[in-house]
């Protein structure tokens, strides 16, 4: 059985995704899906990135566009409200005060940029060579940790974007890994199993089936997302992710409802 919602994609709002949200869920309609969540990415609290996040002034556009979507599809499709925010440590309050402007389903952390570069980012591939990966991969793990600590976030995206161009680490994560998730399963956040990586260099979804059996054994709760950039990508892969699900020792994964776990679905 594949899973029955998709809570992971994205708007034209954030610049670089294509489609009108109606057309990403008919075409959820059409693979069976019971639920989806949009979730573009929030305003970026630093300073502004045009083509990578929403403008703060897009917000109100943002949930008028999602309620619209939610009215047209009643009765066929669960429409939920999400947002994708960058966990950046200094801009705690700035990420607080921009989260709770509006009301959320659930709201998604990610880790996309360790200090100021955009480490899963095209334009800033190159500096991978500046950088020691194993470095990178420790630092990363750091910041999933304390992206699950603000107590902002109720799933924590893509755990392992660090892999997205391929970079593998020399020395074993597994510890990080194991103290990563034990920090999610206390501060009550899920990781969601990530379809993207497999359209990415990597070739494989995020988390690993190494990670997610990790997850899986400390308890932490699992949702599943495409982050679908174009209408057609929705559901892409659920069959492989439900598979590997199973394989690192999942039974069931869980739907968010006004920031709470309101449904557990066997698998
Ligand atoms: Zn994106
Ligand atoms: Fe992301
Ligand atoms: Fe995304
Ligand atoms: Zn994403």
């Amino acid at each position: 059985m594949k899973p029955n919602c998709d809570y992971h994609m994205h708007t034209p709002l954030c610049g670089h995704a294509e489609g009108a949200p109606q057309e990403y869920a008919a075409k959820a309609v059409a693979c069976g899906l019971e639920e989806i969540g949009f979730s573009d990415h929030a305003p970026f609290v630093v300073k502004p990135l045009p083509g990578i996040t929403m403008k703060p002034e897009e917000l109100p556009v943002y949930h008028k566009m999602i309620e619209d979507v939610r009215a047209r599809f009643k009765g066929r499709l669960e429409i939920r409200i999400g947002i994708e925010a960058d966990f950046i440590p200094g801009f705690e309050a700035k990420t607080k005060a921009m989260l709770d402007a509006y009301p959320y389903d659930y709201v998604i952390g990610s880790v996309h940029f360790i200090k100021d570069w955009g480490f899963d980012d095209p334009a800033q591939r190159e500096k991978w060579s500046e950088h020691n990966v194993n470095a990178v991969y420790r630092d990363y793990f750091e910041l999933l940790r304390a992206s699950a600590r603000t107590d902002f976030f109720n799933i924590i995206a893509h755990p392992d974007l660090v892999k997205k161009f391929g970079h593998r680490p020399t020395q074993d994560m597994t510890k990080d890994i194991e103290q990563t998730a034990k920090v999610f399963q206390e501060t009550g956040v899920a990781v969601e199993i990530n379809t993207s990586g497999r359209r990415k260099t990597v070739g494989e979804m995020y988390p690993a089936l190494r990670d997610l059996t990790i997850y899986c054994k400390a308890g932490v709760p699992l949702t599943f997302g495409s982050d679908a950039h174009k209408p057609e990508e929705v559901g892409c892969d659920f069959d492989k992710a439900v598979d590997l699900a199973k394989k690192a020792g999942y039974k069931e994964y869980v739907m968010f409802k006004e920031r709470k776990i309101y449904r557990r679905i066997s698998l």
